[in-house]
């Protein structure tokens, strides 16, 4: 394919009834400059490099060969209300099939208002957009399913929000941008049969190994119940809080949606909460799973009417199913807790040994990363909470708890290498690297941030610089979404 640069998109998602989307064009913009771009993704999704040649597509001035544009309508509970939602400054370009056979949704964020911007101008500014880059690269390396950054482009345009700021387009890649919210806004609005096909149309694109089966939909519930109930585990174990779970922010694919307020725990504190609008903590950190089920409870409700003819016997089938998220939660959580501490082997006491250190770390404000950084490498002279009496006590069990498995110690400690990330994305390094970019357009700050979180289970010495705290007089931080 080397006339369209390994651009092979298709757009399946217009077979979906028209209701599910807007067909439409990205609005240009008056001078648009390439100043991330991601050369690995693009080599997995079978694009060549030259593609990075051409500002213009990623910036939505020139349509890649095959895009037929669009914008996708969803709904969703957005702290717990309901409304109509849609791509409100995000155009698909189409589905890029790899080489694998495998398909990327490419969506620019940014590009123009849409049939559903409602009030807004369509538009991201830069900052917030090298933000999503960068920590959806870090979720990436870390090893959670996540949507990806390609590129950022900025647009030479100024926006208007408190202040005037730099106008940016991302390039977003995902399994799909079906969301919760999409069958939500299905169910609600969707008739002679919408809802089934959108949730034919999921089967075949996510799950198509349950076509066959005798209960479809039911099995459309579990898989999406087991990937999220994944997911949430594996955003507790690296500390990560999303900021805004809404029901149009969860995807079915499972992968992590919609970088806006998220921010990396530093001190342990289940209640810890970043973003300035989640004044009542829903989505704080320790909230997280609860979330994740009352979420998942809203998709339920809109498969009832494919569960099953008889609605009672529809609510018990939805009910078991949610029934397993805090199971399979639990498994994935534990099982990940175990790799942070060594062990290889399942114990019944695990849960309470691992319980008894996070109440620690939480009574002695102990950074979450870090602590776990400084138990690999047996590097114990660090914090407060390792000189405590409590700690040591802890400690023995622990070791006691790691002899019954007969490892090495070099085992053991590959082991936590790998499960214990030497770097997270703290906010406080973002945002020096995201103001040296905006304010002075040097993005050699990001550029080595990047770096370093390309690979974070490498430990190596570039990365230690990473690991130091917020200055105590920015705690607590905020962060802010919509910009
Ligand atoms: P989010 O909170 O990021 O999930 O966004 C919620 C909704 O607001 C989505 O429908 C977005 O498309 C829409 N939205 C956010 N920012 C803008 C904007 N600047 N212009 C138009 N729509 C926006
Ligand atoms: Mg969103
Ligand atoms: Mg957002």
């Amino acid at each position: 394919n080397t006339t369209n640069n390994g651009w092979n998109l298709e757009s399946s998602y217009t077979s979906l009834p028209e209701k599910f989307y807007d067909k439409m064009k990205p609005e240009p913009v008056s001078d648009p400059t390439l100043v991330l771009f991601n050369i690995s993704l693009a080599e997995d999704l079978g694009l060549q490099e030259e593609v990075s040649e051409n500002p213009e597509i990623f910036a939505g001035n020139e349509l890649p060969t095959g895009s037929e544009p669009l914008a996708q309508a969803y709904a969703g509970h957005q702290f717990g209300h309901f409304t109509m939602l849609g791509d409100g400054r995000a155009i698909l370009l189409g589905e890029q099939v790899t080489h694998e056979g495998e398909r990327y949704d490419i969506q620019l964020k940014g590009a123009g208002k849409t049939a559903y911007s409602r009030g807004g101008d369509g538009r991201a500014a830069l900052g917030p957009m090298l933000r999503e880059f960068i920590i959806s690269e870090a979720m990436y390396a870390l090893g959670v399913p996540t949507t990806r950054s390609l590129a950022v482009a900025t647009t030479g345009e100024l926006i208007q929000r408190e202040i005037e700021l730099p106008g940016a387009i991302l390039t977003r890649v995902a399994k799909s941008h079906i969301r919760v919210g999409t069958f939500q806004y299905a169910a609600k609005w969707g008739e002679n049969g919408d809802l089934k096909k959108l949730a034919d149309y999921t089967i075949e694109r996510h799950f198509p190994s349950i076509k066959e089966a005798n209960t479809p939909y039911e099995q459309l519930l579990k898989e999406v119940i087991r990937n999220q109930a994944s997911l949430i585990a594996k955003w507790q174990l690296i500390g990560f809080i999303h900021g805004v779970m809404n029901t149009d922010n969860v995807t079915i694919s499972g992968e992590t949606i919609d970088y806006g307020p998220c921010a990396f725990m530093d001190e342990y504190d289940p209640n810890t909460v970043f973003s300035s609008i989640d004044r009542n903590r829903r989505y704080a950190y320790g909230n997280q799973p609860n979330i994740g089920v009352w979420n998942i409870a809203r998709f339920a409700e809109t498969l009832l009417p494919l569960l099953d003819q008889d609605q009672d016997k529809a609510v018990k089938i939805a009910e078991e199913a949610i029934g397993q998220f805090g199971d399979i939660f639990q498994e994935v959580w534990l099982e990940g807790m175990r790799g942070k501490l060594g062990l290889f082997q399942s114990e019944e006491q695990d849960k309470e040994l691992v319980h008894e250190l996070l109440e620690l770390m939480h009574q002695y404000k102990a950074d979450y990363t870090n602590t776990f950084r400084a138990l690999t490498f047996d590097d114990m002279n660090s914090m407060v909470l390792f000189g405590t009496d409590e700690f040591k006590n802890w400690k023995q069990k622990w070791v006691t708890r790691k002899k019954k498995e007969n490892k090495s110690s070099q085992e053991v400690l590959d082991l936590m290498k790998s499960s214990n990330p030497a770097v997270i994305p703290r906010n406080h390094h973002v945002e020096d690297a995201l103001h040296a970019a905006v304010e002075h357009t040097d993005m050699s700050e990001v550029e080595k941030l990047l770096h370093a979180l390309t690979d974070p289970y490498a430990h190596t010495e570039e990365q230690k610089e990473y690991a130091s705290l917020p200055p105590k007089d920015l705690r607590p931080q905020q962060t802010f979404c919509g910009t």
